[in-house]
């Protein structure tokens, strides 16, 4: 077989900005070794995450142009609608200016205290959304899904036996949806079946409970599973994305991700009563419901972007540069989460640098490596993300931890690839010198955004 090759031409360029390793020395420290906190001009090559650092077409630039700016009605709407509606079959469309703003409006009307949400793995907007309500969340991924050196083709599948277990615990009333995401972006980007999406949505019917997909990557997700689930190969991407929803109740999405755009993002349902009240909020926090917070002319970008992310010759170059990446780390013997996933690489920084304890936040420590020796911008996802504190103030950490290096759409080329399998390499060879971090400052919700952090010596 011939090179699958990035299927566009370059018609625009952005600089990237060098530096060099003494430079950078400083910068991380400024930064307090948090890589949300360093300049993005600061960066060599930016993989901190995949979320509205797409390119745009020419053809959405084009759209961009026909944006209709009007306060009601405006036919960008309707298009964006009408897309929409012929994705999902879902009948109630209402966009938001990101998919946390389309979880704020769902779980404020949803949460509350003593309800209870259950996911393959919620993604931290998600969760945070939930726990601000009141409610809780509840992560229920498959066996797979916790070993990440053990390749299995969908390791984002929802545990079904948990699934049934965790209703009864909790009483079918108390829990107003379960939510699966597509590919599992916390957990590795990993896909989902077609048939456990099915089974969850049988589970979740027989106990009254609808299911809603976090839909952000639904094309990435149904183009794996016409590569890996029986029955699948000869089918369109958008006739398999139109049956991923068929089960669904609802789905909340961020436009950020599969739809091509630098911003936006919708919720989508079947229950118009739902709608009626998520309209009632959205028209307090996002906007009117033909606009909810976006610009015509993002709603023409979301529109024509969630049609070119279904087509298969892009799919195909997609997943295969993020395996890739994972396949260069696995010959030189990195370990890194199998098989590749669909929008990033994960490094399982546990094992990466297994003499740092978790206490001391490994996945970090191995971020502020990756940036000193190459310019790389990684994020953690692990315990600074997601750890808790018990009574007494002991860290309780997450089941893994991860560096997650987010491959923004159509931006980088293989050179630019083939750089970061360098330094990650470069970086795993010398890996007994990276110390680990401890935490200065830290907000108590989402604080991997703003945490500042230091070196122990
Ligand atoms: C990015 C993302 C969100 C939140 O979307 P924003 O547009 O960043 O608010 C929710 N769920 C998943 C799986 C995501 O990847």
């Amino acid at each position: 077989m011939k090179t699958i090759i990035e299927p566009f031409r370059i018609k625009s360029v952005e600089p990237i900005y060098f530096n060099t390793p003494e430079e950078r020395i400083v910068i991380l420290e400024k930064a307090f070794y948090n890589p949300f906190l360093i300049h993005s001009t600061d960066v060599l090559i930016d993989l901190l995450t995949d979320s509205g650092t797409s390119a745009m077409s020419s053809n959405q630039w084009a759209g961009m142009m026909q944006g209709d700016e009007s306060y009601a009605g405006s036919p960008s709407f309707f298009r964006f609608e009408a897309t929409i509606q012929e994705i999902t079959g879902m009948p109630w469309v209402i966009p938001t200016h990101q998919g946390r703003a389309a979880e704020k409006i769902l779980f404020s009307i949803l949460g509350g205290k003593g309800k209870c949400f259950l996911s393959n793995t919620l993604f931290d907007t998600t969760r945070a959304n939930i726990e601000f309500s009141g409610a809780e969340g509840i992560d229920l991924i498959c066996e797979e899904g916790k070993h990440p050196s053990v390749p299995a083709p969908f390791k984002g599948n929802m545990d079904l036996g948990a699934l049934k277990k965790t209703i009864l615990e909790k009483g079918p009333a108390n829990i107003p949806l379960c939510i699966i995401t597509v590919t599992n972006n916390s957990g590795g980007g990993q896909p989902v079946s077609m048939q456990n999406i099915k089974e969850a949505k049988k589970i979740c019917a027989e106990h009254g409970i609808p299911l809603f997909i976090d839909a952000c990557r639904f094309a990435e997700n149904s183009y794996f599973i016409k590569l890996r689930e029986e029955g699948y190969r000869n089918k369109p991407v958008p006739e398999i994305a139109r049956e991923l929803f068929s089960y669904a109740d609802g789905c909340t999405m961020s436009a950020k991700k599969d739809a091509f755009a630098n911003i936006g993002g919708f919720l989508a349902m079947h229950d118009g009563e739902l709608a009626r009240k998520c309209r009632n909020l959205l028209v307090i926090t996002e906007g009117f419901p033909t606009y909810g917070g976006l610009a015509g002319r993002d709603l023409e970008a979301i529109s024509i972007g969630l049609k070119e992310v279904m087509d298969e010759n892009y799919l195909q170059y997609r997943i295969r540069s993020i395996e890739y990446l994972t396949n260069k780390l696995i010959e030189a013997g990195v370990p890194v989460m199998q098989p590749a996933g669909g929008h990033a690489v994960y490094l399982d920084a546990k094992k990466f640098l297994s003499h740092i304890p978790v206490e001391q936040y490994p996945g970090q420590a191995l971020v502020g490596a990756l940036y000193l020796h190459g310019g790389i911008r990684s994020v953690e996802i692990g315990s600074l993300m997601f750890g808790k504190y018990d009574e007494n103030k002991n860290l309780i950490p997450s089941p893994l931890e991860l560096v997650r290096l987010a491959i923004p759409r159509r931006v980088y080329t293989q050179s630019h690839i083939d750089y970061v399998a360098e330094v990650i390499i470069e970086v795993f060879n010398s890996r007994e010198q990276i110390n680990g971090l401890r935490i200065i400052e830290e907000a108590p919700m989402l604080r991997h955004f703003t945490a500042k952090l230091k070196p122990i010596q």
